[in-house]
């Protein structure tokens, strides 16, 4: 067994054991694996260890991989459920929105209308809807991206309504939290702005998906209700 599916079994276990500490069932949290610095033969690793999703941050670097994971899984005899999934979860610049639609299944980091119509427009027809999540800026970092949470339902109406594009939930990064108590209170606004969103009923289908929560942090995300956790460092080593 290789280190990098030694991790992935230990962060599987880690997200197991913090669902029942929750009182959640194990298999309402998805592990997402982040690559972003390391290179196909990583990804082919925790891809042969059973992963699926993995999350890439810079999007050139992400379709390179991208592109060579689907040359290696060409090689291979493969099961019918074994094809891989691809989040971008970092900032995505107008120029860059056709690569992203054109690669990637889910975008993460959407923060502003302008992006979300280009990804819409761009999405080549012979794919299915790019899977969304809303960049929430949950402790109101200054320079950090994502929406005020007061503008989260505003962009949700909007970006519902646009016809290659699937709005699935909420993705938040905060700052690392001093303790426990402290993390699990920020998750927990992230959370509530989630239910705030679904109680509303102004969107065609409920949002089902709120991803917050990494390596450092992942216990008090699900805690506080993450459906999925974007974990780097625990699987690959550090950067
Ligand atoms: C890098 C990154 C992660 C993974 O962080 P780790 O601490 O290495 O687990 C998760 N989410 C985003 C948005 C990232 O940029």
């Amino acid at each position: 067994m290789t280190t990098i599916v030694r991790n992935l079994q230990r962060v599987r276990d880690r997200i197991a054991t913090a669902c029942i500490a929750a009182g959640r069932d194990p298999a309402s949290v998805r592990l997402l694996a982040v690559s972003k610095t390391f290179g196909a033969d990583a990804v082919i690793d925790a891809a042969s260890g059973g992963q699926r999703a993995f999350g890439e941050n810079y999007i050139a670097e992400g379709v390179e991989k991208i592109l060579a994971l689907r040359a290696w899984q060409s090689t291979q005899s493969l099961a019918a459920d074994s094809r891989l999934e691809w989040h971008c979860i970092g900032p995505v610049q107008g120029n860059k929105t056709r690569l992203v639609a054109e690669h990637f299944d889910w975008v993460q980091s959407v923060d502003r209308l302008k992006i979300a119509e280009r990804l819409s427009a761009q999405r080549p027809s012979h794919l299915p809807p790019l899977q969304i999540c809303l960049q929430v800026n949950v402790d109101g970092g200054a320079n950090k991206s994502g929406l005020a949470p007061a503008d989260v339902l505003a962009l949700a109406q909007e970006v519902a309504r646009l016809p290659r594009l699937t709005l699935r939930g909420l993705m938040a990064i905060p700052e690392p939290a001093p303790d426990f108590a402290a993390a699990c209170a920020v998750h927990a606004r992230t959370k509530a702005i989630f239910d705030q969103i679904n109680a509303a009923g102004l969107l065609p289908a409920p949002l089902d998906t709120l991803s917050m929560g990494m390596t450092a942090d992942l216990e008090t995300a699900i805690h506080a209700g993450a459906t999925l956790v974007r974990v780097g460092t625990a699987i690959f080593g550090s950067r």
